[in-house]
């Protein structure tokens, strides 16, 4: 079971400086993880890390992805700030030689990741964003010091059926000097009874009129990215593109399906949400990402191959809904006797497979309206409840994030909805940033989850 042999992060240094002796082949990017301490990341000396070469290589991919961005400037590549959609902008984007994706959203994590030290929280408060608002806001402090990530070449941010939170906030950086390619994502609608529907990935449906009106954004976003790049973003491109996110989408359904469904959990929660993770933007790097999942379907595919014959791990499968602020509340889980049987971490459309046999733009604005977060929160709480089912969770968590201001109602939404329609039980946390303080209240309450869904079970 792989909570026995999670280690601190002093056990992976001697770990790792065992495996140099043995000979470890590593990435360019690679090296203990504990090294990314002293560049600030302070967060890591409090977390708990699977023990395989495949994991140290997905923390180190995730953690150089700074100094990926910045050789890939020294090398002529041109930078695009891609806002708000997680998924879809960056396969355009990529689909170009020359060009290199990333989120500056990522900033969510900065202030969990280094402990508050760099201050972005404050520089928001000073802009007038303050803690109304969900971590995202230390997206604007990360503009505004410009030591988190290069400045981009270009910021291209979908708005329309956003978040306040993210419009608000995206809203600053014109005045900023940081100038944006807006394009439109629309509130996603049942279609009328007498109007065209299409099927979009994951089992929604939207008007066709909708689907039309989103490919035409994405032809003015082509059109930025064609100039920044000074070359034709063509359909065969486009769909080179396409099949080249479709193979991380692939490993990364095999990975989830693996660990959501096996007797015992063969990858802890906190490495699973990171897997995830990458197929949002490739973290810098399409190839690296796709070889990254890789190892670590080999690692999980070869740890059930070792579990035959084995129980159950007699933990309780619990789907979990929304990101977590603070990394250090997946090892809470774990310890608490939890494990994963399904995630809906806000980017379900990114993890879907985009469809081949459509003109490319037609694929990627489906792509882009599958969103769970431009539809209704009734939507996305079906969606939840299907693929709860589908991995056997026996429970369901809720995982509330500090000022989003969509989390209040729509998490009661879900909660009602997976409470009436499978009858498991739900509990609801809210986890900031920095969550040492609340420990032991999200250890009460995930322990009683998981007591509740153990007491549920046949004997
Ligand atoms: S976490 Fe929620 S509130 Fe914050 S930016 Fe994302 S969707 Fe918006």
């Amino acid at each position: 079971m792989h909570s026995q042999s999670q280690l601190s992060l002093a056990e992976w240094d001697e770990r790792y400086a065992e495996l140099k002796r043995l000979g470890l082949q590593e990435p360019s990017y690679g090296g203990p993880i504990s090294r990314h301490v002293a560049e600030g990341d302070l967060r890591l000396r409090r977390l708990k890390y699977d023990p395989s070469w495949a994991a140290l290589n997905l923390w180190n991919f995730l953690l150089t992805e700074e100094d990926r961005l910045r050789t890939a400037r020294q090398r002529g590549s041109k930078i695009v700030g891609t806002m708000k959609d997680l998924g879809t902008i960056p396969v355009m984007a990529y689909s170009l030689p020359n060009l290199v994706a990333f989120y500056p959203d990522g900033a969510w994590w900065i202030p969990c990741v280094m402990e508050l030290s760099a201050g972005l929280l404050k520089v928001a408060d000073d802009l007038g964003i303050d803690d109304s608002f969900c971590p995202v806001r230390a997206m604007l402090g990360a503009f505004v010091t410009e030591a988190h990530f290069p400045r981009p070449d270009l910021l291209v941010c979908s708005v329309g059926a956003v978040c306040d939170d993210f419009s608000a906030i995206a809203q600053r950086l014109p005045g900023l000097g940081h100038a944006v390619h807006w394009w439109e994502i629309p509130h996603r609608r049942e279609p009328d009874k007498d109007e065209k529907a299409v099927a979009l990935p994951g089992g929604a449906e939207a008007p066709s009129a909708q689907v039309d009106f989103v490919r035409g954004e994405l032809e003015g976003v082509r059109t930025q990215l064609e100039t920044l790049a000074e070359s034709t973003l063509d359909d065969t491109a486009l769909s080179a593109g396409i099949a080249m996110a479709n193979r991380i989408r692939r490993s990364l359904r095999e990975l989830r399906h693996l660990v959501f469904t096996a007797p015992s959990s063969p990858l802890p929660a906190l490495e699973l949400l990171v897997a995830e993770m990458l197929a949002i933007h490739f973290c810098s790097d399409r190839r690296e990402t796709l070889r990254v999942l890789q190892d670590l379907l080999t690692e999980v595919r070869s740890r059930i191959e070792s579990q035959e014959d084995e129980p159950d791990d007699g933990r309780i499968r619990v789907f979990w809904v929304n990101p977590v602020a603070d990394l250090r509340a997946m090892n809470l889980f774990e310890a608490c006797g939890g494990r994963l049987a399904g995630t809906d971490f806000l980017f379900a459309h990114a993890l879907d497979e985009i469809p081949e046999d459509l003109a490319p733009l037609d694929a990627l604005a489906r792509t882009a309206l599958a969103d769970p977060m431009v539809g209704s929160g009734q939507q996305r709480a079906e969606r939840i409840c299907r693929d709860a089912q589908t991995f056997g969770a026996e429970a369901v968590l809720i995982s509330r994030i500090p000022g989003a201001s969509h989390c209040a109602l729509e998490s009661s939404l879900i909660a009602d909805t997976v409470s009436r329609e499978l009858d498991l039980p739900v509990v609801e946390i809210e986890v900031p940033p920095l969550c040492d303080a609340m420990l032991p209240t999200l250890q009460t309450r995930m322990e009683a989850l998981v007591e509740v869904a153990r007491a549920r079970r046949k004997p």
